[in-house]
């Protein structure tokens, strides 16, 4: 996540009156990197995807399954052994921190081309990386591709390897020691830093999941409600924690989860800020379908999906900019040079706008957008056009959080490091992302809702898909353009427990550009399989194959991705947030009252170990043919 620049960080008290600096040599640099790239086209559509996991040591003889720390020596381990170049760019593999200590990034060495068959590379890349990090972890530990570590934050028994005491001066948290933060400065620093911007802990709480012998109303029996280490302690009593929720107060309870992102290169700036708009209608129905996070802090929750809890757990916005306070004093205290402003969202939330200036879009980026004025007038005078200038104008409205001191000053034609400072730390459901200087990367778009799978056939069936999907609806010439207010609500109910059954998500009837742009609520596998209204994102991308020379072998293995999301989106196998929730509800030492005990955890990541090494079928869950595809 983000780049790591080396050096002094500094406190959120210096950083704030440097924050125009970074935004003024931000732009410039965006702008520098345009006049030199701009006019690119015909850049091929190469794509990658990243995959982050949790290193889980297990401890057969008193059944536990905790974090392993040991994510630096790892990663040490892991660069000596990837430094021995595979002949075949195909089998490249690249490893990368992330925020938590117990976490790894994975992406391939090189990107795969959208041929048909750069599409079918992916698959035993992603294997080769999942066996490169079990080879070169110890005998007891893990990489797993679970999106959120059941027991992480618990306070009835260690949840990490070394344990530490939950006591940090960056997080300030009851529950999670800064020892779980990733060891680079910048992580402690970006943590404290949002911290004190807020001006308070950040407080997420989501809902329990209620079950027969959960206690009504639920107060939190393991929250050390009379900890006094800290000036934020008492916030916990004073409303922060709420009743009938799962009280989360520190970064790392989001940035700790785990996903699945694809990013694809353009063929230029328009071919970018289009695929980026089609995309949008899609991100909260993919990220439903990809739904893996049923449990926080030792409990089942009422939700199946990250998303929320990231946003709450990055989110540096006052009290006067969230607007549950008046503004004034507190802000002005805060960024003394960042004009106060109420913030619809935090940081990390779904997109606001889309990017092509075409009646169309404009017309659907029916929110208004808080904007950088002046940012965007002069990114207009500069050329930009103005859906564009409006976004970035809209991504600038927030503060650098992270600065070092040996960083301030750099060279704007050369350097992105401003730019990226503020991109980077705008984590959107899409980033648009500009090619860097040089000229041997062009403009691409990132795809970032979906939640990480268990296996890397379903990781690579879900990467496979949105690219199939991306060329399918290049080349039919779609338009799925809605209003984001309505891609906003798709969001909030995407996250909802058991969304695929549950929940409408509000589409295109037509998907004709010329046709009446009408929206109306479809279920997850109306929209998937498709209505008479509509052929469905499922029939299209199998209508776009067959429009295509494809041998009948390649053809078969994609149907096996293809099926895999018609069977999730349809129903008849399970998320893996249902699968899990299921099998913490079915264990004999489970009390029906919301608990993971360690018992149940340990069982439970077992048993996902398992099913991902084809050990145990789970029918239920992962389709016969899944016996094909066992990383090895
Ligand atoms: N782990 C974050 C997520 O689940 C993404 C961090 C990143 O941008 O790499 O969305
Ligand atoms: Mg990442």
């Amino acid at each position: 996540m983000g780049l790591l620049s080396l050096g002094t960080p500094l406190s959120w008290e210096q950083a704030a009156q440097l924050a125009p600096h970074v935004r003024k040599h931000g732009i410039e640099q965006l702008l520098s990197v345009w006049r030199e790239q701009g006019g690119r086209s015909d850049d091929p559509m190469l794509w990658g995807d990243e995959i982050e996991y949790v290193i889980v040591v297990f401890d057969e003889a008193t059944k536990t399954a905790r974090l392993s720390l040991r994510q630096e020596k790892i990663l040490s381990v892991l660069e000596t052994c990837c430094a021995q170049e595979s002949v075949d760019p195909t089998e490249r593999v690249t490893f990368h921190p992330e925020y938590g200590r117990f976490m790894i990034e994975s992406t391939p060495g090189a990107p795969f081309d959208s041929t048909i068959a750069g599409l079918l590379d992916v698959e035993r890349n992603m294997q080769l990386r999942r066996v490169l990090i079990r080879k070169n972890v110890e005998e007891t530990e893990l990489p797993m591709t679970i999106t959120s570590f059941p027991r992480l934050g618990v306070t009835d028994a260690p949840f990490t390897e070394p344990a530490y005491e939950a006591n940090g001066t960056a997080s300030h948290s009851l529950f999670l020691p800064d020892e779980v933060i990733n060891t680079h400065v910048r992580f402690p620093t970006l943590t404290a830093n949002i911290r004190t911007r807020r001006g308070s802990k950040v407080a997420i709480n989501v809902p329990i999941y209620k079950d027969e012998k959960t206690p009504s109303p639920f107060i939190d029996p393991t929250i050390p409600w009379d900890r006094d280490i800290f000036p934020e302690d008492p916030d916990a009593k004073n409303g922060a924690a709420l009743e009938d929720h799962i009280y989360l107060d520190a970064m790392g309870f989001g940035m700790g989860c785990c996903c699945l992102q694809v990013t694809l290169q353009a063929a230029s700036i328009r071919d970018a800020c289009h695929i980026y708009d089609q995309l949008i209608p899609i991100t909260p129905l993919l990220m439903a379908v990809s739904a893996a996070s049923p449990a926080y802090r030792g409990y089942l929750a009422d939700v199946d999906c990250r998303w929320n809890i990231i946003s709450g757990a990055v989110d540096d916005r006052t009290a006067a900019e969230r607007g549950v306070a008046p503004m004034g004093q507190e802000q002005l205290h805060n960024s003394p040079l960042t004009p106060a402003r109420r913030l619809r969202k935090s940081r990390y939330a779904a997109v606001d706008s889309y990017l092509s200036s075409t009646e169309t879009a404009v017309r659907n980026s029916d929110q208004p957008l808080e904007k950088d004025e002046e940012i965007e007038a002069y990114l207009q005078a500069s050329g930009l056009e103005p859906a564009l200038a409006a976004h970035f104008a809209h991504l600038f409205i927030r503060d650098p959080l992270v600065i070092f001191s040996e960083r301030i000053e750099q060279e704007d034609s050369s350097s992105m490091d401003h730019f990226e400072n503020i991109q980077s730390t705008n984590w959107q459901t899409m980033r648009f992302k500009p090619p860097p200087h040089g000229g041997h990367i062009g403009w691409r778009v990132e795809f970032r809702p979906m939640e990480v799978q268990l296996t890397d056939f379903e990781n690579a069936a879900f990467s496979v898909f949105l690219m199939l999907l991306t060329r399918a609806i290049k080349a039919l010439g779609t338009d799925l353009y809605m209003p984001i207010t309505q891609v906003d609500e798709n969001m909030a109910r995407a996250q909802k427990r058991d969304a695929v059954h549950s929940q409408k998500f509000f589409f295109r009837r037509s998907w004709v550009p010329s046709d009446v742009q009408e929206t109306k609520e479809y279920s997850v596998s109306e929209l998937f399989l498709g209505t008479d209204e509509f052929p469905g994102f499922v029939p299209l991308v199998r209508r776009y194959l067959d429009s295509l020379d494809v041998t009948a072998g390649d053809r078969a293995r994609l149907d096996e991705y293809i099926d895999l999301i018609a069977a999730r989106a349809s129903g008849t196998l399970q998320t893996a947030a249902t699968y899990i929730r299921d099998y913490v509800r079915a264990h004999p030492a489970y009390r029906k009252d919301s608990v993971i005990s360690e018992e149940i955890n340990y069982d439970l990541l077992r048993h996902l170990d398992d099913v991902e090494r084809g050990r145990v079928t789970a029918p239920n869950f992962l389709p016969e043919s899944y016996a094909g595809h066992i990383a090895t």
